[in-house]
């Protein structure tokens, strides 16, 4: 992995940085770029924005590795209240959930976590709308997996993600390539050992394709989480190679990263969901951002200097 990619990723998982980051006045503009807000007004008001401009969301409350029941007990009660104003507010056909397990207390007791992923998936159930589980580092894929497993049996349409980097994704991919079972393909945006992931990006791309192939070839709702150029262009040719009709399939992007060209895809009648995360706990997230990009993170020490 690029060395500057690894200081960033390190760079997340630090306390005293995270502090200085949080309390730099500058920081907030580079925040606000990528993040939707801190309340749930706050990312009502960018679903509305984006469903105006053709775009479906899916909504992240900012928060992971929650190490206390409590906390897990909060992040649950801000998804239900989330669900609950979606629905109210009449955008739940635009905008769907995603969960990270480890936010709803992973670490902590898997039971506990899979219980509280029920609950939010019953209240996406009720508001008609879905939930699809992130997918973190790979300490927690087969957890993750198998969380999924289990959430299925009552809820079929739950998402699940797979990250192309890691050397086991294309025989998960085998597993959950089957009719409407709705799969996110990403990149995967962690710091990994060589022996889990592929430390080259051209290997990460050629997996990235081989498991779009087997998604679209199995008749899998295909989630296809991508800003890069080439492989949204390798993935129209797929699509159309395997035949398969807009509407059994999505593009994915984050919010914040080529705004324009999600606009563009949708305005060719594709389906375009963004990623839109808000919340108080923004800092790991931002960092994982920068660090795909020396682009983003010019622009962030540019804005925390000009001050
Ligand atoms: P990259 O290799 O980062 O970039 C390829 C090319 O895309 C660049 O060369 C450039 O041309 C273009 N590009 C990228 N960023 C920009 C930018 N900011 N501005 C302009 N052009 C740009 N990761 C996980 O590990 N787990 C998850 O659950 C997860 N969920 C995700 C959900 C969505 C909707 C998306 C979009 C990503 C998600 N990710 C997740 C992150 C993902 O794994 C990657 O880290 C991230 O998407 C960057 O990879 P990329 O495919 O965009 O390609």
């Amino acid at each position: 992995m690029n060395p500057l990619r690894s200081l960033i990723l390190a760079a997340a998982e630090n306390d005293a940085i995270r502090r200085v980051v949080a309390t730099t006045p500058g920081s907030r503009s580079v925040v606000d770029r990528f993040v939707a807000g801190e309340t749930i007004t706050d990312v009502v008001r960018v679903v509305r924005r984006l469903a105006d401009d053709g775009l479906c969301s899916t909504l992240d409350y900012l928060g992971e590795d929650t190490h206390d029941k409590a906390q897990a007990e909060r992040v649950v009660q801000a998804y239900l209240a989330l669900l609950d104003r979606l629905h109210a507010e009449g955008l739940a056909d635009h905008a769907e959930v995603s969960v990270k397990l480890s936010a709803a207390g992973q670490r902590l007791d898997h039971d506990l976590a899979v219980r509280n992923a029920h609950r939010i998936c019953a209240a996406a159930e009720q508001c008609g709308t879905t939930v699809t589980l992130d997918m973190e580092d790979s300490s927690v894929t087969d957890d993750t997996l198998a969380a999924l497993a289990e959430l299925r049996r009552t809820w079929p349409w739950v998402g699940a993600v797979v990250q192309s980097y890691l050397r086991r994704t294309e025989a998960d991919v085998a597993d959950l390539a089957t009719p409407d079972s709705r799969v996110r393909l990403c990149k995967g945006a962690y710091a990994e050992p060589p022996e889990v992931a592929f430390p080259d990006q051209h290997d990460v791309d050629l997996n990235y394709v081989r498991c779009a192939n087997a998604l679209l070839a199995g008749g899998a709702y295909a989630m296809f989480a991508t800003h890069d150029p080439r492989l949204v262009a390798v993935l129209a040719e797929r699509i159309r190679w395997y035949g398969r009709k807009r509407g059994s399939y999505e593009y994915q992007m984050l919010y914040g990263v080529r705004p324009d060209e999600q606009r563009r895809l949708a305005a060719e009648g594709e389906t375009v969901r963004v990623y839109v995360p808000y919340g108080e706990q923004w800092y790991g997230y931002l960092m994982r951002r920068l660090a795909e990009r020396p682009a983003n993170l010019t622009f962030f020490l540019r804005s925390l200097v000009s001050r």
